[in-house]
C-alpha cells in the first residue's frame, strides 16, 4: 500500500493534520474550553474599550483592512509614499481611515496589546463582525494559514 507521503502533498497532509486535531478537540471537550475563553477575551476587550470611550456604540462597519496602518509589515506590501498596496488597502473602501468614534480603532489597538508578540493574525479576522461573534477576535491569536 502506499504511504500517506506518496499519495498527498505537504499541504494536503498538513491539512489533514489540522482536520484531525479539530476532531480530536471536538471530542475531548476542548472546544467548550476555547469557546469560554473566546468570549472571556471578547468580553474584556470590549468592556475596556467601552470604558474609555464617551459614547461606546456598537460598530458593524469597520472592516480590517481600514483599522490596519499602511503599510503593516507582514501584510500591507506598500514601500513608500508612491507604492500602492494591493494587498488589503487595493480600493477607495478599504483604505486605512478612523472610524469617527473610535471603537473599532481601539479593539484593533486591544487586540494588538493582548498579543503575546503584537502580531495578531490580521488576515484571519473580519473586524465587521468582532462585535457580535467572539470567534472571530480569537481568530486573530490563531497562526496565519
Ligand atoms: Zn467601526
Ligand atoms: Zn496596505
Amino acid at each position: 500500500m502506499a504511504s500517506l507521503a506518496d499519495v498527498f502533498t505537504e499541504k494536503e497532509r498538513t491539512n489533514l493534520l489540522k482536520a484531525r486535531l479539530a476532531v480530536d478537540i471536538a471530542k475531548s471537550g476542548l472546544d467548550q474550553f476555547a469557546e469560554n475563553e473566546a468570549k472571556t477575551v471578547h468580553a474584556n476587550i470590549y468592556n475596556t474599550v467601552f470604558a474609555s470611550v464617551q459614547a461606546p456604540n456598537a460598530c458593524i462597519l469597520c472592516q480590517t483592512a481600514i483599522l490596519l496602518k499602511s503599510p503593516t509589515p507582514g501584510i500591507c506590501n506598500k514601500r513608500g509614499v508612491n507604492s500602492l498596496c494591493t494587498t488589503m488597502h487595493d480600493s477607495m473602501a478599504t483604505k486605512p481611515q478612523p472610524y469617527p468614534t473610535n471603537v473599532c480603532n481601539k479593539i484593533f489597538d486591544e487586540i494588538k496589546n493582548l498579543h503575546k508578540y503584537s502580531i495578531p493574525s490580521w488576515r484571519n479576522t473580519r473586524a465587521e463582525l468582532w462585535t457580535q461573534n467572539p470567534w472571530e477576535i480569537a481568530k486573530a491569536y490563531l497562526p496565519p494559514d
